[in-house]
């Protein structure tokens, strides 16, 4: 700021308090909210309703390892490019609903009513968007699982264990079931991460979760509109969703890339998350020239909200243009 400019705030600044000191009549001041808006977002994709739910954002300590095969620095300088706070990693979580005129479908689950109490509010806030868009957890028919990880499956269950979504059929990727709820496979995990999620897992699928599971196939319709695509790496069975509808379609990814100001920017990063780094690494780079080739628009589960938009080459990774606020669907 120059030296003009600052004086004429500052001259500003003091005849506001001498106003204030011979005491103007009773305006009292607004008080603040201290609240976001609730988060979602609705879009139509040919005759399918999209609507985006909010469930929040993680807050994530960034050590070394985070991303395998990058240092902590490389990590931070990406952060501070993206204008963003460095050592702490906040990943949004965006879950769709699908309705498609015959069913009404969840697609993942987020962190779930317990982490709300946990994370005062950071996340666990699925609940409170779905509630705010008007959907009633009753009404869900269904709900679609991409992947096995605690951010899209934990939300199936209440805080108190009992079905968040009691009337929803759970439709899962067969690969994905597999993989987890394999003894062997679990007895082999040696990542401290994979490990957790096994026992995860096997708390969250409880007897009443595995009465309503039902396992789907890649390269099938899940439900009307929505094919499976099989987009291993970050876990085995991991899954995306493509939503047709007349001519328009979007690619629902999920976790091919986390959030995209580190992960479409540098695809060759390995996240520590990557339960097969490299077989997730060529998905992401499949995923995304075939994006930026035909310019469709993806859904991205760890993409800040309303977590929608196209993608762009950039250097020697990739862009996201997120799509523009619209008041009319
Ligand atoms: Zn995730």
């Amino acid at each position: 700021m120059d030296k003009f400019s600052r004086r004429a705030l500052l001259g500003a600044a003091a005849a506001t308090a001498a106003v204030s000191a011979v005491g103007t009549p009773a305006l009292a001041a607004a008080p603040q909210s201290g609240k976001q808006a609730p988060g979602f977002y609705r879009y139509m994709v040919g005759s399918i309703e999209i609507t985006v739910v909010n469930d929040g954002v993680s807050r994530m300590p960034i050590t070394e390892g985070f991303v395998e095969n990058a240092s902590k620095d490389d990590v931070n300088a990406a952060l501070q490019a993206a204008f963003l706070e460095k050592d702490f990693y906040a990943g949004p979580y965006n879950p769709v609903v699908i309705n498609n005129g015959a069913k009404l479908a969840l697609v993942d689950t987020g962190t779930g009513e317990q982490a709300f109490k946990a994370s005062k509010g950071l996340n666990g806030r699925l609940p409170l968007s779905l509630a705010a868009a008007g959907i009633d957890p009753a009404a869900v028919d269904a709900v679609i699982i991409s992947h096995y990880h605690g951010d899209h499956i934990n939300g199936l269950l209440k805080a108190d264990g009992s079905l968040a979504f009691p009337n929803a059929e759970i439709l899962v990727p067969a690969t994905e079931h597999n993989f987890w709820m394999d003894d062997g496979e679990m007895s082999r995990a040696t990542k401290p991460r994979v490990v957790f999620g096994f026992k995860n897992t096997r708390r969250v699928f409880s007897a009443e979760v595995l009465k309503r599971v039902r396992t789907y196939d890649w390269n099938k319709e899940v439900i009307g509109g929505v094919t499976a695509i099989g987009t291993p790496g970050h876990t085995p069975g991991h899954t995306s969703h493509v939503v047709s509808s007349g001519a328009k379609s979007i690619y629902v990814q999920a976790d091919v890339t986390h959030a995209p100001f580190l992960f479409a920017r540098h695809p060759e990063w390995h996240f520590m998350l990557d339960v097969e780094p490299v077989a997730a690494e060529a998905t992401r780079r499949k995923v995304y020239d075939m994006l930026v080739a035909e310019r469709m628009l993806v859904q991205g589960f760890h993409y800040p909200f309303p977590s929608v938009g196209h993608v762009e080459k950039s250097g020697t990774g990739y862009r996201e243009v997120l799509v523009n606020w619209t008041p009319l669907i």
